[in-house]
């Protein structure tokens, strides 16, 4: 803005998948005020701590400002036709299989339908997977088996409805602050019951009428029983059932087998009458929201995990109706913006699948050179054929997969061995980008202009504060400039991100034809409104709310799920490592890392353990620890602390070689990953502990 001039903008957090809309008043060159938007639905005006210091994450310290090819700097041009021609070579000498894109919930939609509309449409590939497998794509696998498409089933305004709040694997206090604000605004108004089910004792806990610290990986039994308990007490909806709901043969008799209370509290190693008291409260509350995130997504049978509840709500019909639904919050600020232009290996845009009429339709709406016509490599695949030699040209987009893939040590390796790797990032110095043969400047928050949705499904705008920094450019525009490049001009003619936004609609319309449930055809009518002034708009009403399910009988599906048995620790690595965020960082810190007040709440990445564990090893509170797995070992701080549960280690995912020598937890974890939806099991990793 012109020096004295305050200009006022209207845009949403970097953040996490809450979504909250930021009222921010530039004061400078690269200077902001930000408060939370009081017209913004997702938090009427209220901010968490990470959002609230957004203006002291806004400086150029650390930028990447010019393309590199290695050491050099380069113009835009030579940048452009290099990554060009390295991916035209190697998909002409070992085919379009042999390249890969590896993108991120942090790009905006914009970026993402560009680069899919790349690699699915004229690369001819669907090798582009996304840091999202990481965080969601158990909930994405769980809403296809249950409701035959991905669809989030509940809203933020079902919170204000609620009368029972069931948070499962989920730190909502410090990872999704808002909504927890929230449901604490209708526990305070209206005496809604707060259940809590962790095997950490967390500060979401406090409170909470019910904290189940269950055993690790133990979800399935717990819901399962619950659910044959809701059958003996009569809370079963069988109108609901008959009309809208599809049970499989034998499915109420597989669940009887094991399912008394006495058993399921035995499995799940948590007191009988804290049991009973939360099978209670379930069933006298039909307005229950269960709440979900990484303890149920990051496991290696999450999706049994995400359909254990889904069978709860379908069962006893809290599904389509006001506070009443299954919820998967998300992690990352623009998860589901990459699910709904098809930004995962495994769907094609717009929600559909592979199969061929989709495949036809998207290359005819795209007029696509040559279309991937199967799913490609997912997250953990994908790097496994880096390694082995088969994927042999790398493009990696907004994340830093170094650090936070599982088994990082084995990803470090696959790159370092990766014939080419370009990487888009806005930092220069990330421990992926050391990997990088090329280097492109990318905008970051506040620079960027676009959309992102939500875990509700609103779309919001994110909108520039401040012009681009050195040579920096969106990542929309260095995709098509590469495919440009690559010869397909005017596939990739956008002149700005609203040409982007209005063929995603348009491809969602195009897609929807009538035949499906939601008229997405919205998106249409908002894209051909002036995007500009575009408000923040949730499409798809009340999902389910007339009971029909978009399947081919149109009705949901109950899945029959069943507790795996659970291992008893392993002799040499007797510790269930589990990780997560602390309250005030975020991801590996490339952001939140620049502002002191973010840094005060946890200086430095500590390993809690139990005291009892840690007295027999010799360890007390303030010591160093090593924690090491098959996989690598770290050092970190030890954390004494009850909450956790006996023979349990958990530490937080954000350092990185950046910041320290110690506390790298993406060493750590093993490469494992759910059978349905490929997610890593992050969060039970046999491990050992010592004192160093
Ligand atoms: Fe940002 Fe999430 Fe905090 Fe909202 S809750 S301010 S989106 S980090």
């Amino acid at each position: 803005s012109p020096e004295g001039e305050r200009a006022f903008v209207r845009t949403t957090c970097a953040y996490c998948g809450v979504g909250c809309g930021i009222a921010a008043t530039v004061t400078g060159e690269r200077s902001v005020e930000i408060k939370g938007d009081p017209d913004h639905p997702a938090n009427r005006g209220r901010l968490c701590s990470k959002g609230t210091q957004l203006g002291e994450t806004v400086g150029l310290e650390g930028r990447l400002l010019h393309p590199m090819i290695g050491e050099a700097r380069v113009s835009w041009d030579k940048a452009i036709d290099h990554v060009a021609r390295r991916f035209a070579r190697t998909i002409a000498e070992h085919g379009p299989d042999s390249v890969a894109f590896y993108v991120s919930g942090q790009l905006l939609t914009e970026d993402y339908y560009v680069a899919n509309k790349l690699m699915k449409g004229f690369i001819g590939s669907a090798n582009i997977d996304t840091n999202s497998r990481l965080c969601m794509s158990s909930a994405v696998a769980g809403h296809v088996r249950a409701f035959g498409e991905d669809v989030v089933p509940a809203s933020y305004g079902d919170i204000d409805q609620a009368d029972l709040f069931v948070l499962v694997g989920s730190n909502t206090a410090w990872c999704h602050p808002i909504v927890y604000q929230r449901m604490m605004a209708a526990r305070e108004a209206r005496g809604a019951k707060l259940v809590v089910i962790d095997p950490r004792r967390t500060e979401t806990c406090e409170g909470a009428d019910v904290h189940l610290a269950i055993r690790p990986g133990s979800d399935v039994a717990l819901m399962n029983g619950l659910l044959a308990h809701c059958r003996r007490e009569g809370a079963i909806d069988p109108d609901f059932i008959d009309a809208s709901v599809s049970v499989p043969d034998g499915f109420w008799e597989a669940l009887e087998d094991g399912g008394d209370l006495w058993s399921v509290a035995r499995t799940c190693d948590v007191p009988p009458a804290d049991l009973k008291r939360f099978y209670d409260l379930f069933v006298a509350n039909p307005r229950t929201i269960t709440l979900f995130s990484q303890g149920i997504n990051q496991s290696l049978t999450g999706t049994d995990q995400v359909n254990a509840i889904t069978n709860l709500h379908l069962a006893t019909g809290r599904i389509g109706k006001p506070g009443a639904a299954p919820f998967s919050i998300t992690g990352q600020p623009n998860a589901m913006g990459g699910r709904e232009v098809g930004g995962l290996a495994t769907t094609l845009a717009a929600h559909m699948d592979f199969a061929p009429e989709n495949v036809a339709r998207v290359g005819r709406f795209w007029a696509a050179e040559r279309m991937a016509a199967k799913p490609g490599l997912k997250a953990v695949d994908l790097f496994r054929q880096v390694g082995n030699g088969k994927i042999k040209a790398l493009w990696i987009m907004a994340t830093n997969p170094a650090v936070s893939m599982p088994d990082a040590g084995a990803v470090r390796a696959a790159l370092a061995a990766c014939p080419f790797v370009a990487v888009s990032d806005c930092i220069a110095d990330t421990d992926t980008g050391r990997f990088a043969h090329v280097r492109l400047p990318a905008l970051g928050w506040g620079e960027k202009d676009g959309t992102v949705t939500n875990s509700e499904r609103r779309v919001s705008r994110q909108r520039a504060l401040f012009a681009a920094p050195g040579e920096a450019r969106p990542d929309w525009w260095i995709v098509a400039s590469v495919a440009r490049r690559m010869g397909w001009r005017s596939a990739f003619s956008y002149d700005r991100p609203a040409d982007i936004y209005r063929e995603h609609a348009r491809l969602s319309t195009y897609q929807n034809g009538g035949a499906r449930l939601f008229d997405i055809g919205h998106h249409a009518a908002i894209a051909n409104a002036d995007y500009e002034a575009m408000e923040p708009y949730r499409w798809g009403g009340t999902p389910f709310a007339e009971g029909r399910f978009p399947t081919p009988d149109g009705k949901a599906r109950l899945v029959p799920v069943v507790q795996r048995p659970l291992a008893p620790p392993l002799k040499d690595w007797p510790f269930t490592l589990n990780t997560g965020r602390y309250r005030d960082q975020w991801h590996t810190m490339t952001r939140t890392g620049l502002s002191p007040r973010l840094a005060r709440h946890r200086q430095e990445p500590l390993v809690e353990l139990h005291p009892a564990d840690a007295a027999a090893l010799g360890i007390a509170q303030g010591d160093l620890a090593r924690v090491a797995t098959p996989q690598g070992e770290s050092v970190f701080r030890a954390h004494l602390d009850e909450g956790q549960r006996r023979g349990e280690a958990f530490v937080p995912i954000h350092w990185t070689d950046r910041q320290s020598t110690g506390g790298r937890a993406g060493l750590l974890p093993r490469d494992l990953v759910d059978p349905h939806s490929g997610q890593p099991g992050f969060k039970a990793t046999p491990a050992r502990v010592e004192r160093v």
